[in-house]
């Protein structure tokens, strides 16, 4: 029927069909796109109070921004006509012409903030010119403005959002818990603040001062920059960052990247500035981590806040609405010079690479105690085995061998007691015939990563840091739960300052990380001192440790929801699990297997990797066949 049917439809009511959405209809729609959580009020309120020149952003939050958003600044503000017209859509005056935005150098232009955010909230604007005697208040509600007066307010704009989505009841339902939510916040605010290392900001949420940034003391822009992301990550980031510095006709690259070492396992650390603002670029991102390449740890991701100046005409940055994204004229050049700029940056640090990185590596070790030389694995080389006959090999050493029936009991015990846990995991092949004695006794470690043993009709594959994974977040959940862990008090305690919001997630944890064996105390605002550590975890270095569990601790619970206790003992299994390239010893090996084979789940680990692969003499029967 198409189109023609629908005209003939409408002709016969003898009604148009189309007609204009009521503006407080059309503004709440558009409103979704500038607008889809608290953070991003925070960000364009902040982003308004930068234009207009302040020095001085304060953001006040409650409820992780549900019932308020204030963004307090001393800027230039408005005259009482501007401030009215700053609620239209399209009012700004960052541009005049189409012209304009090709030279913007503001954060924002198209003039839809206030009007997004006055759409779906309750707001009170206060603001006032320096050269004005009285300021002007405006409420506003749901678009419709409710009251304008003039009022005493000092020089500078005030904007409060009260009811964030007080009329869009599936947007305030589709809001994330307020952990999540004021994550968001914090991350945007970060982002500003980072990015203007020469202003003052303050956050501030349910009456909790969390940052308190001054405007730093240095004389360079790059010092400006070190002390913002110090006072923003905490202390030992001064020792951890090495600085970019590259200036070429095409773009300036300005700021510092994380040593190697002290990569995280998550993305948290990675900021692109473009000309001030902050953006996301995949590509980039690409030409910073083939820097890097071979000088990180496994699984983890460099870290680095990178300023990029490139000439606004040769961009397009209007490509989407929150503006995280941009395109770059010349991007292939970009990367290159990028590449090799941070290439350079890690190759004048890092003057003994190798070296170095070997004995940060070793840190991370649970199995290897610092003080004991260094040994070559004591695994058991019978010089007759051969692993492709039949095994008719007499086990040499009762122990081990009971222990391998040990584990393969207690493994079959628990396939029959709870099959439900071998549906949905196909990918981890189980053992076909429970029935079978394994007779292996040897160990062997292959490329530092997996433990290979023999059965009577095939051999595991265990990959060793999940296994140790599987193993520790047992055992940790256990402890948690029932505050058992066991603390190795430390000789000399460490003092340690988080950011205040690692802080603030650390200091709500206290009783799950003291319950692990750790004993942490609160000292000073964001300082904690760690007076003792879990046992088995003395020759990790703590601070580092504890650093790990948080971050893993705030993406987990953003990312997967987790109870607190879950998570908190994921975190730190994930944290303590030995890691590839460690060489151990078979005993090692022996009470890993043993320890996996005991859990309750040995077949992944808590977030769902296999630990361990199984094959059949008759799958290497099947292929060798197959090859003659
Ligand atoms: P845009 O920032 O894209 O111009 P907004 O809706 O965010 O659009 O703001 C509209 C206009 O209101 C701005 O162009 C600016 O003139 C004015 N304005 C908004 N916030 C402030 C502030 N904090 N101080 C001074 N002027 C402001
Ligand atoms: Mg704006």
């Amino acid at each position: 029927m198409g189109v023609g049917g629908l005209i003939r439809h409408s002709c016969l009511f003898m009604s148009d069909i189309i007609h204009l959405l009521p503006d407080a209809v059309a503004n709440q729609i558009a409103a979704g796109e500038v607008v889809q959580r608290p953070a991003s009020a925070v960000k364009e309120l902040m982003e308004n109070a930068l234009d207009a020149g302040a020095t001085d952003v304060r953001l006040i939050v409650k409820d992780a921004g549900r019932t308020l958003i204030q963004v307090v600044d001393n800027g230039k503000g408005m005259s009482p006509t501007d401030a009215q017209k700053s609620f239209e859509r399209h009012a700004t005056s960052k541009i005049k012409n189409a012209d304009d935005l090709f030279r913007l150098t503001t954060m924002g232009f198209r003039g839809e903030a206030l009007a997004s955010i006055a759409a779906v909230a309750q707001v009170e604007l206060r603001t006032k010119r320096v050269e004005d005697e009285s300021g002007t208040l405006i409420r506003i509600e749901g678009s419709v403005i409710q009251e304008q007066e003039p009022c005493a307010t000092p020089t500078g704009t005030s904007v409060s959002v009260r009811n964030l989505f007080f009329n869009v009841p599936a947007r305030r339902n589709f809001l994330k818990s307020d952990t999540v939510e004021f994550r968001h916040i914090v991350e945007e605010f970060e982002r500003i603040a980072l990015s203007h290392p020469d202003k003052a900001f303050e956050l501030n949420h349910n009456n909790q001062s969390i940052y308190r940034l001054e405007k730093g003391n240095s004389e360079t822009w790059i010092g400006l920059f070190r002390q913002r992301i110090v006072a923003l990550y905490g202390n030992p980031y001064n020792q951890r960052l090495v600085p970019v510095e590259e200036h070429t006709d095409i773009v300036r690259i300005n700021g510092f990247i994380i040593k190697p070492e002290f990569a995280k396992r998550t993305r948290g650390e990675q900021f692109f500035f473009l000309n001030t603002r902050f953006i996301k670029n995949p590509y980039l991102y690409h030409a910073v981590q083939s820097a890097f390449q071979q000088l990180l740890p496994p699984d983890s991701h460099p870290g680095f806040f990178l300023f990029l100046e490139v000439d606004p005409k040769t961009l397009d940055v209007n490509i989407h609405p929150t503006k995280t994204e941009v395109k770059f004229e010349d991007d292939k050049s970009i990367y290159a010079i990028l590449k090799s700029t941070v290439r350079k940056s890690l190759g004048q640090y890092n003057i003994s690479p190798t070296l170095d990185f070997e004995q940060e590596m070793s840190i991370e070790l649970p199995y290897k105690l610092s003080d004991k030389p260094v040994e070559p694995p004591k695994i058991y080389i019978d010089t007759n085995y051969n692993p492709f006959t039949a095994d008719t090999r007499q086990p040499k050493n009762e122990v081990q061998r009971n222990n391998l029936n040990n584990w393969q009991d207690l493994y079959r015990q628990h396939m029959e007691q709870s099959p439900e846990i071998s549906a949905g995991q196909t990918e981890v092949p189980l053992f076909q015939n429970v029935q079978e004695k394994p007779e292996g006794q040897g160990f062997l470690q292959l490329s530092q990563r997996y433990i290979v043993c023999g059965l009577k009709n095939g051999m595991l594959i265990i990959d060793q840091q999940r296994a140790h994974e599987r193993v520790l977040y047992e055992r940790y959940l256990k402890q948690v739960e029932q505050h058992q862990g066991v603390c190795q008090q430390k000789l000399f305690p460490d003092n340690v300052e988080f950011s205040p919001a690692g802080a603030a997630t650390l200091n709500g944890l206290l009783e799950e990380i003291n319950a692990l064996g750790f004993d942490v105390a609160p000292f000073g605002s964001n300082a904690f001192v760690i007076h003792g550590v879990p046992a088995g975890t003395e020759h990790l270095d703590s601070t580092y440790l504890l650093e790990g569990i948080i971050q893993d601790y705030s993406n987990n619970e953003q990312e997967l929801l987790l109870k607190p206790k879950e998570n908190i003992a994921r975190s730190m299994a994930k944290r303590a699990a030995v890691k590839p390239g460690q060489t151990l010893s078979a005993e090692e090996m022996k009470n890993l297997v043993d320890e996996l084979f005991g859990c309750e789940m040995p077949a992944s680990t808590p977030d769902g990797k296999p630990c361990f692969i199984q094959t059949g003499i008759d799958e290497l029967d099947r292929r060798l066949k197959q090859r003659s």
